[in-house]
């Protein structure tokens, strides 16, 4: 059996989009998976679309997911070059262009702009294509010689027969059969030399001898023409796997506009990689059984691409975040730490125990800007309503928490020890000597400490990383609040 070898082959336009990662996941599970290599190619033929530093974004996000290649620019495998501008000056694609010329499967055009434009155009996808007219088909062998001679401007085009039909197999899809009338003579190689996305994927996946190809279903329509190309080499075309798109919530293609179509972008909100590679995995696949939690390693013994499903996948931002809650709660400590200092440091300003505050939170929290909401009482009490005071099930209202807050000041004011070992046994003391619940006591004082409903740790954990001083003048504003209420 041959070995499996597949490719990621990103455009270098800006930030890795969500859809790209997935691809590039795809790809290289599929070839680990079965022991087989994952290929990195530069497809930077479209030099329009070509932004600055887009390559470095590349390298970065595979490193970083740990989807490491086996060959690409950086690591030779003997089939290179791997960037398709430095292919075209190998003269790879033009030499296969003239070879579909004499096999009458190609052809010059040295049609004009203006004649172009006056032809009919058609809208696939979205976007407006013009219809070729086959003109240039018939130039004789001469005239063409003499427009070459004469240095005349022109691409080459595919030679698609108005008759007949061609099929494709895709590994999702099944057999796919369209009518040779429905497509068009597409450019093969471009004006400035260039060759089309839609010549480079088919001459380079050959002879890197790819074996199989993962994409967007957006180029599903336009297979039936790269088949075309492989019959007309006499090539075997590789097992296609073309992916369901990948939606928002509203059912609209994920684009920039919904914040978070882009790997950078979903770091930049606090997500962690490992948590969106696990995500990612799941838009459009899922295993035998209703497990969600995958590591890169159990998603390589897992992921088989025939459980790869046909209907869009909707990303669930909220269910990501939830997943990301998982990989946090997770983590070890250090790691975590490391991660959240850089957020707690922008809430809290004094000097506070950060780890203590970090431990507090690390259950509590999805992504790691939540930090801030959960922390921000520490820093400053804020402005609170005396409502508060009052807890059904803690049976605590405004006069018992006045009384509990003045009984226990002074006791407070007295306490040497204030960790929360320390202070929790002097408040179950109390506790006992009233013959209370716990949360009678308790809520009053987490109350006067935090001004908030919910915290991420109970009243002497909070006394503990506030310490004495700064207890002390909350709890006598909580007094003050509760007699002015009273
Ligand atoms: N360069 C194409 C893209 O970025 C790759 C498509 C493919 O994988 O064949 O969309």
């Amino acid at each position: 059996m041959t070995k499996i070898r597949t490719r990621y082959a990103p455009s270098p336009t800006g930030r890795m989009h969500v859809g790209n990662l997935r691809s590039a996941l795809y790809e290289f599970l599929i070839a680990k998976h079965d022991g087989g290599e994952f290929i990195l190619r530069i497809e930077d033929t479209d030099q329009e679309r070509f932004v600055e530093g887009a390559v470095d974004i590349i390298y970065r996000t595979l490193e970083k997911t740990g989807l490491v290649h086996d060959e690409g620019p950086d690591r030779d495998g003997g089939v290179g070059p791997y960037v398709q501008s430095e292919r075209m000056k190998t003269g790879i694609y033009m030499k296969y262009a003239k070879e579909l010329i004499d096999k009458g499967e190609a052809y010059y055009c040295f049609c004009d702009k203006e004649r172009l434009a006056g032809l009919k155009t058609e809208v696939v996808e979205g976007k407006e294509i013009t219809v070729y007219d086959k003109h240039c088909l018939s130039l004789s062998r001469e005239e063409v010689e003499a427009n070459l001679a004469a240095g005349k401007p022109f691409v080459i085009r595919q030679n698609i027969p108005n008759e007949g039909t061609t099929t494709f197999r895709d590994e999702l899809y099944g057999d796919i059969t369209v009518e040779n009338a429905e497509l068009d003579d597409m450019i093969l190689i471009k004006s400035d030399g260039y060759p089309t996305y839609n010549f480079a994927n088919v001459v380079d996946d050959h002879t890197m001898n790819i074996t199989h190809v993962v994409r967007g279903n957006e180029y599903l329509s336009s297979s039936p023409k790269y088949q075309r190309l492989y019959d007309a080499f006499g090539w075997q075309s590789p097992v296609y796997i073309h992916l369901p798109l990948i939606t928002d919530e509203n059912h609209k293609k994920l684009s920039k506009r919904s914040g978070h179509s882009s790997f950078e972008d979903l770091l930049e909100q606090g997500f962690v990689t490992e948590a969106v590679v696990n995500y990612i995995a799941l838009l459009g696949w899922s295993p035998e059984d209703n497990r969600e939690i995958f590591s890169l390693e159990e998603l390589i013994r897992e992921f088989d691409y025939h459980r790869i499903s046909k209907s869009p996948a909707v990303f669930d931002i909220q269910k990501l975040r939830w997943m990301n809650g998982e990989y946090i709660k997770a983590m070890d400590f250090d790691t975590f730490y490391e991660m959240a200092e850089p957020y707690l440091k922008q809430t809290l300003k004094k000097s506070f125990d950060l780890k203590k505050i970090a431990n507090m939170v690390k259950t509590r929290i999805e992504v790691f800007p939540d930090i801030a909401s959960h922390v921000d009482f520490f820093e400053e009490l804020p402005e609170y309503d005396v409502e508060m005071y009052t807890h059904k099930k803690m049976k605590t209202s405004a006069e018992s928490s006045l009384k509990v807050l003045k009984d226990l000041l002074p006791v407070l004011e007295a306490q040497e020890d204030y960790s929360n070992d320390g202070l929790y046994q002097t408040l179950v003391k109390y506790v006992e000597e009233q013959g209370v619940k716990n949360g009678y006591v308790m809520w009053p004082i987490r109350t006067a400490l935090s001004g908030k409903q919910m915290t991420p740790a109970g009243a002497t954990e909070i006394m503990e990383v506030l310490g004495k001083e700064e207890s002390l003048i909350r709890i006598r504003k909580g007094i003050e609040l509760l007699e002015h209420a009273g």
